[in-house]
Parts: structure tokens; C-alpha cells; sequence
């Protein structure tokens, strides 16, 4: 069964809190970007009308903790920094996560702390949606979870892992979730390398639908 967004489905401890104080302006900067090409939004016909779409950051000022885009703010133009929320701890095998912040993280904030485990050098995790990438990256068997998998799952969480040690994400960080319709991720060991692979991804499937015509 292939799933989409916005459903919530770990067990979330969170803490009201103010704004994070965490230097956000090269994320939104790429945030934007990727709002502008489509790849995070909203629309009354996809999804199921959730918005789609969200970003993180590991923190500066505690590596153990990232700032990601807080639940259904897929659909805001440009985000501001009580648009964030920092994810403190996780238990991923546990599907538990504690936060701090003015809103609820984004439903698929155990996936990013999947992501951040891998490695301590990892800065940045996009996540998108877009139809075109989505096929592209499946047809020309780029790194993909399995059909079977839902996003926000501990079972999400080990198929990243294993897709991280075999190898496969060394070049293009960049990967297809087959169980998320039209759901990609990337990373990179700063934000612009996040943003580029993303990017790169998008190049290829545009120049691809262009030989096509
Ligand atoms: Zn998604």
C-alpha cells in the first residue's frame, strides 16, 4: 500500500516553547527553492490536501539535536523560525520523539532522525514530493526503500540504514521511498550539498521528460 502524507505516528512528547534562536536562512533560502519548484506544497487534489514536504537542520549549537519544519506547514510560502520546532531525543525503535517548540514536528520527523544516525557529519535533510522525481529515480534504480514500507516507521528508519551501509548512498545522496507516493529524500554533509542533490535529481528527470517530447 503506498501512503502519503500528514499522518502522525509516533508517540510525541513535547514541550511548548519559544522560537528556536538557530541561524534558519540558508535552510529557508533552499526551503524556498524547493516550494518553488513544487517539491514541498500543498494542493487540495494531492495527498489528500496535506501538506506536503519539510526540512531539517542539525543543530549548531547541540549536534544531538536538529531543527526541523514543524507539521503542516508545507503550504507557507516562506518560513520564519516559529515555523520550526528542535527534535531533542528520539527512540526510533520505540517510535518516540521529544520536541521543543512553538508547533508539533512534521510527521515525518523520525525519518530525519534516521537520516542524522547514520552519521555525525550529516547537516541537512530534505524531504519532497513530486511525481516526476519520484518515477524518474525508481525507473533508473536509484537507492529506494521498499513498496511495503510507510514513512514515520522504525521499519522506514532500518531500510535507510541498510541502504546507507551497502554503499549505495556514498555518490548521490539522494533517495526514493516506494511506500511514500512520490516521496524523496536527500542529505548531505551541508546544507547547499542537501539542496544540490535534491537539485541534481530534479535536473535529471526535467532533461529526461525533455528528450521525451
Ligand atoms: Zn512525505
Amino acid at each position: 500500500m503506498i501512503e502519503s502524507e500528514g499522518v502522525i505516528k509516533y508517540r510525541l512528547e513535547f514541550e511548548h516553547a519559544g522560537a528556536t534562536d538557530e541561524d534558519l536562512q540558508e535552510l529557508n533560502v533552499w526551503r524556498s527553492i524547493l516550494y518553488n519548484l513544487g517539491l514541498i506544497g500543498q494542493h487540495p487534489e494531492l495527498y489528500g490536501g496535506y501538506a506536503y514536504g519539510n526540512v531539517s537542520q542539525r543543530s549548531r549549537s547541540n549536534p544531538e539535536h536538529f531543527i526541523i519544519s514543524a507539521s503542516q506547514t508545507g503550504q507557507i510560502p516562506d518560513l520564519e523560525q516559529q515555523h520550526y520546532v528542535t527534535v531533542e531525543s528520539t527512540d526510533i525503535e520505540h517510535n518516540l520523539l521529544h520536541a521543543r517548540g512553538p508547533l508539533q514536528p512534521s510527521s515525518e520527523a523520525l525519518t530525519h532522525a534516521a537520516i542524522y544516525r547514520l552519521n555525525p557529519g550529516i547537516r541537512c535533510v530534505l524531504h519532497a514530493h513530486e511525481p516526476k522525481l519520484w518515477h524518474y529515480g525508481l525507473q533508473h534504480g536509484l537507492p529506494s526503500t521498499d513498496p511495503s514500507i510507510a514513512y514515520g516507521t522504525p521499519e522506514m528508519a532500518d531500510a535507510i540504514l541498510q541502504l546507507y551501509r551497502s554503499g549505495q548512498l556514498d555518490q548521490q545522496q539522494v533517495l526514493v521511498m516506494a511506500g511514500h507516493q512520490d516521496g524523496v529524500i536527500s542529505f548531505g554533509n551541508t546544507i547547499d550539498d542537501a539542496g544540490c542533490a535534491m537539485l541534481d535529481l530534479w535536473m535529471q528527470a526535467q532533461m529526461e521528460l525533455l528528450a521525451a517530447d
